[in-house]
């Protein structure tokens, strides 16, 4: 019998691999950060002993979710502006007080709150675009959270942030040389969108993140404004303008991906890119509903994201795979097109590859990192239970999930969060809501 730190135990277990069948009466071994075993809880206990036995009465384990595209220190912002066109929006409210209030003390308090608010709702790893990532990375650490963090890179200078252009480019390559081989922060290399980078910003990018072997994100196609600016700009849409100048890889994953062509479909297809399917945020925002269903089709790599909060307005994967799952439905007329396997699918495997992290987390397998959540089924509106997919996505609420492990370690324990002082945060969210909003 070989001895492990934890056996947690689970009436249903979802591993995301292989055929994606249920285990019943499931258990999974994690010895330091990695998932040593798992399986039945009688084979599991045949072979492993354990200290710290987590009861799997009434419990469904499965991988850690995956947010693939957010700004997660907008969660400052929530709920500032709403019901706005988009440019009204951007323009009048956002813009306006990020260029006012952002600095490396906003990052770091905001992503606090940030993390806080995903490890409650069972999200294990989110993928960022936005600046002053060195203060998010040191956060990270120390909440112990996993993090794919995207310096942002625009065309005009901004704020403290960068005097000239060239200084996003130093800023990002700092925080590449600081993370990269890190256990939880992956940097990223960010060009922001088609409209807001020269198609030199975007050769640069590339050319960084291949020198570093690290990825890329960006928003590529959400709204129709992008696609006329670009048609214009250089007589192609954007799926193709970044194709065409060889930035599409798979090392990129694209936040949208709202407006395309069939064609377009293809390349994002055959180049295996990424693609952040954003649907709460793109409904609220009023810019469109992706073509995922033919994305899907078409074998592009879809995976799901929230954006940021001041456009969602939280930041839970359980809700976006519930809306995803039913908007798509209603808006093709056919409820076979997104089903409850394919919702999880994305919000867990599908993430972590589309983020180049699928051989660290996004499935419980071993060899993985332990990055678990263990949900509590024993609520109303979870019963009675006949199919456990069904459940996580059109029923599950971020309050159901009880415990949460990232990398190996416990970070949310029976609902209350073991790295962060939930009450601080909370108030210093709230102190700086009051200095915002001070006349
Ligand atoms: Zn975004």
């Amino acid at each position: 019998m070989k001895s492990v730190d934890y056996i947690i135990k689970a009436d249903y277990l979802l591993t995301m691999e292989g055929d994606l069948s249920v285990i019943r009466d499931g258990a999974v071994a994690v010895t330091g950060s990695v998932i040593t075993d798992a399986g039945t809880f009688k084979d599991i206990s045949l072979k492993y002993t354990s200290e710290k036995i987590f009861d799997g009465n009434n419990k469904v384990v499965f991988p850690g979710l995956i947010n693939t595209h957010s700004h997660a220190a907008m969660v400052y912002f929530r709920g500032i502006a709403d019901d706005l066109p988009l440019q009204a929006w951007l323009e009048q409210h956002i813009w306006p007080n990020e260029m006012k209030w952002l600095s490396s003390e906003f990052v770091a308090d905001a992503v606090e709150l940030a993390c806080l608010e995903m490890l409650h709702a069972g999200v294990t790893t989110y993928s960022d675009m936005y600046f002053y990532q060195q203060a998010a990375g040191k956060k990270l650490e120390e909440i112990g959270m996993r993090g794919v963090l995207g310096s942002g890179i625009i065309d005009f200078p901004w704020r403290d942030v960068a005097q000239t252009p060239e200084d996003y480019f130093t800023n990002c390559e700092a925080l590449i040389k600081e993370w990269k081989g890190h256990e939880l922060v992956t940097p990223c290399v960010a060009p922001h969108a088609t409209f807001t980078c020269s198609p030199d910003k975007y050769i640069r990018a590339k050319e960084l993140a291949d020198k570093y072997d690290v990825p890329m994100h960006t928003h590529l196609a959400e709204t129709q404004y992008e696609v006329a600016e670009c048609q214009k700009r250089f007589g192609k849409t954007p799926v193709e303008h970044l194709d065409s100048i060889g930035f599409l890889s798979e090392r990129v994953s694209a936040a949208h991906c709202v407006w395309l062509t069939d064609r377009e479909i293809e390349i994002l297809a055959e180049k295996k890119v990424g693609v952040a399917h954003c649907i709460e945020s793109n409904l609220k925002l009023a810019s469109g509903i992706a073509p995922l269903p033919k994305m899907l089709k078409a074998g592009v790599r879809v995976a799901l994201g929230t954006d940021g909060a001041a456009s969602n307005n939280d930041l839970s994967i359980l809700g976006e795979m519930s809306t995803t799952a039913k908007v798509h439905k209603g808006v093709s007329l056919d409820p076979t097109v997104v089903n409850s396997r394919t919702a999880l699918l994305m919000a867990t495997r599908n993430g972590a590859e589309i983020l180049g992290l699928g051989d660290k987390t996004g499935s419980i397998k071993p060899g993985k990192k332990a990055d678990i959540v263990i949900a509590n089924l024993d609520k109303p509106h979870l019963t009675p239970l006949y199919d456990i997919y069904s459940h996580i996505t059109y029923c599950m609420r971020a309050c159901d999930v009880e415990t949460v492990m990232v990398n190996g370690k416990i970070v949310v324990d029976k609902g209350r969060a073991t790295t962060l002082d939930e009450a601080k945060v909370i108030s210093r969210a709230k102190a700086w809501r009051d200095k915002i909003q001070a006349p």
